[in-house]
Order: C-alpha cells, then sequence, then structure tokens
C-alpha cells in the first residue's frame, strides 16, 4: 500500500535496515486515522543486533576526549535546527500535536543537547586522603551500551534530547521509537548518520513489551533510560530485577495539582492554568497540571474564565498553523481519554466545557475517523473520582474547591504521584510553606509549565526514579571505579 511517508526502516550498525523479521507496523495519522507510513517491527534479534554495533562503537567512542564529544554533540543540535521544518511537519501529522507547538520541541531539543554538551568536563572523580603514604581516587566511567526508550507525546523532542547525557558520558545508545508515533525517530536517525560514528546510536522500532523488553533485558544494556507510564516503568523494573542487577531511570507519569490561594490574581491563574494543561499538545505532557484547585472566594470568577477561554479553543487541523489543539495520538489514547466522560458524570463531577467527543466533519470527509475530543473543564471535582485520581494524559481540565489550606495540601499529596505542582499566592509565607508541603519532584509559584535546564526534571513517589536535564542526568550515565596507587 502507498502510504504518504512510506516505509522508513530502522537505524543499526549504522545502516538503514528492515526488520530481520521483514514485518511492518502501521502508522496511522491521527487527525485522519489513515495509515501515512509504516515501520519495521522489530524483533530481540534486532534489538541484539543493535547493541552489539553500539558495544563495538562504543569501544573508540570513550577514548575521544569530552570536548571533543561536546563538539560532536553540538552538531547534533545545529543539525536538528537545519531540518527543522522537515521535523514539524513530519511530527504535527504522526502525533496530532499542532504545528505552531512544535517550534518549541526543536528549540528545547536543541537547548538540551547544547547545555549537556558542555557538562563532559563535570565528570570528576575525588582524591580521598585514605591513608598518608598511598594515592587514592575515583574515576568515572560509562556504562557501555544504555538503552533509552521514549514515549508518545514528544518523540522527536525525547529521541533527541535523550541522546545527550549517554553519550557525552562515552557510552553507545540504542533508542526505541515509541509504536504510535514512531516516524521522526528516522528523521533523528538521518541525523545521527551524518554526524556520529557508525554504530554508536541505533535506533530501534517495534512493540514495547518486544523490543522494548528485548532492550531492557538484554545482558550488555547495564543502564537504563526510560520515559513512559508508571505501568511500564513497573513492569521494566520486574524485567531488569528477572535478569540481573540494572541501572534505571524512571521518568514517569503526573496528575499534577496547582492551588490558587485566595490572595492569587483571578485574570493571571486562570490564564496559567489553561496554559499548564498543553491544550496545543492535547493535554498530553507529564508536567499539564490537570488539578486545578481554587479557594472558594476565588472559584466562580476564575472557573467562569477558564471556562471562557478553553471554549475559545480552535480545536482542528494540527497542520494549519492557526490550531490550537487537535486530536489525541491514537485510537486506544482516544478510547482511554473517553472512558473518562461517562465516569466523571456518573460519579458527579460537572461538564462546564467539553465532555465529549467532538465531531470534525466540518474540516472535511477525511477528518471523520480522527481521534478528536472537545476540550474538557470538569467543576466541582472531588478527590473520590476517577478524574481526580487517574491519569488522563489528555485534555480534561479538573477543578476542585477548597477552604482549608491543610485541606488543600492533603488533596494535593492525596495520590502516588507527585511530578509538578504550581502554587498562587502573592505571600512568601504562604507559597513557601506550601512548597514545603506538596511531595513533588518540582513546583512553579506563580508559574507552570516550564522547564529550566539545569535545575532538574524528576518525579517523586511513583512518578520516577533518578534526575535528568541537570549534570546529575550527566553523572547517572556513569560509574564510579576506586583506584589505588600503593607507593
Ligand atoms: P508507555 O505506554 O509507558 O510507553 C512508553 C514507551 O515504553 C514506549 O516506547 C513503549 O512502546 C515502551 N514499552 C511499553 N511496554 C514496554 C515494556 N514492557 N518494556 C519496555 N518498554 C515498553 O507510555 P506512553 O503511553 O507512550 O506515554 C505516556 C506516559 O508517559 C504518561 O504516563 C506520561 O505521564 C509519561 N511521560 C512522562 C514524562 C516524564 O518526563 N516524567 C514525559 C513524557 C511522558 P510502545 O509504544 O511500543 O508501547
Amino acid at each position: 500500500m502507498e502510504t504518504k511517508f512510506g516505509d522508513l526502516p530502522m537505524y543499526i550498525g549504522g545502516e538503514f535496515v528492515p526488520s530481520e523479521s521483514g514485518e511492518w507496523m502501521d502508522s496511522v495519522n491521527p487527525a485522519t486515522g489513515e495509515v501515512h507510513g509504516r515501520v519495521p517491527a522489530g524483533t530481540p534479534a534486532d534489538v541484539d543486533r543493535a547493541v552489539k554495533a553500539a558495544a563495538k562503537a562504543q569501544r573508540e567512542w570513550a577514548k575521544v576526549s569530552v570536548f571533543e564529544r561536546g563538539e560532536i554533540i553540538r552538531k547534533l543540535a545545529d543539525a536538528i535546527q537545519a531540518r527543522a521544518d522537515e521535523v514539524v511537519q513530519m511530527e504535527a501529522a504522526d502525533t496530532g500535536n499542532t504545528i505552531a507547538s512544535l517550534g518549541g520541541d526543536i528549540y528545547l531539543a536543541k537547548q538540551y543537547l547544547t547545555f549537556i554538551a558542555g557538562l563532559g568536563i563535570e565528570m570528576k572523580g575525588e582524591s580521598v586522603p585514605a591513608t598518608p603514604n598511598n594515592i587514592h581516587f575515583t574515576m568515572r566511567e560509562p556504562y557501555g551500551v544504555v538503552g533509552r526508550i521514549v514515549p508518545f507525546n514528544h518523540p522527536f523532542l525525547f529521541a533527541a534530547a535523550h541522546l545527550a547525557a549517554p553519550l557525552i558520558a562515552g557510552n553507545g545508545v540504542v533508542l526505541k521509537s515509541p509504536d504510535q508515533s514512531p516516524l521522526s525517530a528516522t528523521l533523528m536517525a538521518q541525523i545521527c548518520d551524518e554526524i556520529l560514528p557508525k554504530g554508536l546510536v541505533n535506533i530501534v522500532s517495534g512493540v514495547g513489551h518486544v523490543v522494548g523488553d528485548a532492550i531492557v533485558r538484554h545482558p550488555q544494556v547495564h543502564r537504563i533510560g526510560f520515559t513512559g507510564s508508571v505501568p511500564t516503568g513497573m513492569a521494566i523494573q520486574r524485567s531488569a530485577a528477572e535478569v540481573g542487577i540494572k541501572h534505571l531511570s524512571l521518568e514517569l507519569g503526573g496528575k499534577n495539582p496547582f492551588i490558587a490561594f485566595p490572595d492569587a490574581d483571578v485574570d493571571a491563574v486562570a490564564n496559567a492554568a489553561v496554559a499548564g494543561m498543553n491544550f496545543s499538545w492535547s493535554g498530553q505532557s507529564c508536567g499539564s497540571t490537570s488539578r486545578l484547585m481554587l479557594h472558594e472566594s476565588i472559584y466562580d470568577a476564575v472557573v467562569e474564565k477558564v471556562v471562557a477561554k478553553v471554549k475559545a479553543i480552535k480545536l482542528g487541523d494540527p497542520m494549519d498553523t492557526s490550531s490550537g489543539m487537535g486530536p489525541v495520538n491514537s485510537e486506544g489514547h482516544y478510547r482511554h481519554v473517553t472512558s473518562f466522560f461517562p465516569d466523571a458524570e456518573k460519579e458527579g463531577a460537572t461538564v462546564l466545557a467539553g465532555g465529549k467527543p467532538a465531531d470534525m466533519s466540518h474540516l472535511g470527509d477525511e477528518f471523520k475517523n480522527g481521534f478528536w475530543v472537545e476540550p474538557t473543564v470538569y467543576g466541582d471535582v472531588t478527590m473520590d473520582m476517577r478524574v481526580a485520581r487517574d491519569e488522563v494524559f489528555g485534555p480534561i481540565l479538573s477543578i476542585f474547591k477548597w477552604s482549608d489550606p491543610q485541606e488543600v495540601i492533603d488533596m494535593a499529596n492525596d495520590l502516588d504521584l507527585g511530578l509538578t505542582a504550581a502554587v498562587w499566592t502573592n505571600d512568601l509565607n504562604t507559597a513557601m510553606n506550601a512548597v514545603k508541603d506538596i511531595d513533588s519532584g518540582l513546583v512553579w509559584i506563580n508559574g507552570t509549565g516550564r522547564h529550566y535546564m539545569g535545575t532538574g526534571f524528576s518525579g517523586w513517589k511513583n512518578s520516577g526514579l533518578g534526575r535528568e536535564e541537570c549534570l546529575e542526568e550527566v553523572l547517572s550515565y556513569t560509574r564510579s571505579k576506586s583506584v589505588h596507587i600503593i607507593l
């Protein structure tokens, strides 16, 4: 079958290849439901070839100075910029994220690579005065081959950015693309092919429990960096533990609180609450502040403004620069997101906007089989409802009313997740007390959404293990060796 993007091979050992199985998997355009490209359905044998290629190339890469590695990583960043238009076109078509928002992914990928490229010299050991006569020191060495597994919401950004830390630390990489939106990983493979030594980075496609699991279980992969859902993170921990001792970092889900105190500015809170939902990628962000907790004194005023803003979001073709939101990413995810609608109403939430699938027939017949839902706001949400507790990872904002400061902190912490949180107030004491009480790896005071490179990003509780976007991430791709010179 002819498709728009055709058959896009994997990248193993510096070659663009099909799977040894000869099987291909469809990639579907979520705006139309049509198959628009295919990628190989990889197997454990493909993973094995990729790991061996990475191991061979890594031995030479580890001998390259950190400055030269950094220089090469910066070249990756420049090459991404040079192909930005092509990347955003393919990414918008394959993910449903709006094309207008995807410039941000290119910017972040570049920023991430450039920032990490400069940190090589910081991979320092220590000199330890353990005895008076001898010399004792530690040095950091790469693991060898690192497995990186990425989710569907920003597949290109993750494929690019998540190479940086393993590479600067001297590792080779086998990266797995997500099966719902795998196409842009091929563009990253082409960029790697232009710039990196052959075999150093390998990009494989295929089903998670086959290809992802084969990466996790491979005996030559001792370090795995995973970004995705909590259940998959737990499955990876189980698989890893079954075959050996592996070093894992896990960036997982969130169900993040946004607490507005009585003194907060109503307009600013409403603007930030909508921005913090990331509707331009259909709310499909781990960091989205999807639980808006408003003090009763400002509840009605903020709700009115939030609802007006959400109703004004232009749901449309993600390829149209004027669209404010596109479809959700896949048919399976559409079923997950829409399953919240009957449950929320049954459990007593008030539908303030949306609350149903969207009819997009006005855009033309081709859009009628896409995975469209209306941007949705529920009011009167309480912590006993499913929409308050389960990660939607979609365009559904739940609004809670509170009166007592301890009550709102308890609501914020009443989940096994703890990724991000936002606190809105003009009182420093109120803000800092809330910051100290909230169980999450990141808190914005009077802000939302933005990542600040160098400061770190990590989940508490079931939201993750390890820390990214900072020096700690680079160091986590090294292991320490103690050396004793006996004099
Ligand atoms: P997912 O279902 O967990 O999948 C993530 C990746 O893991 C995909 O490549 C998937 O492959 C692969 N996978 C699935 N089963 C596997 C297994 N048994 N062993 C190894 N790999 C396996 O997550 P998703 O639905 O793509 O992404 C949404 C989730 O990611 C949300 O929970 C979101 O909060 C989280 N997320 C977290 C962050 C963060 O930084 N904390 C950032 C973005 C997203 P297939 O695609 O083939 O299934």
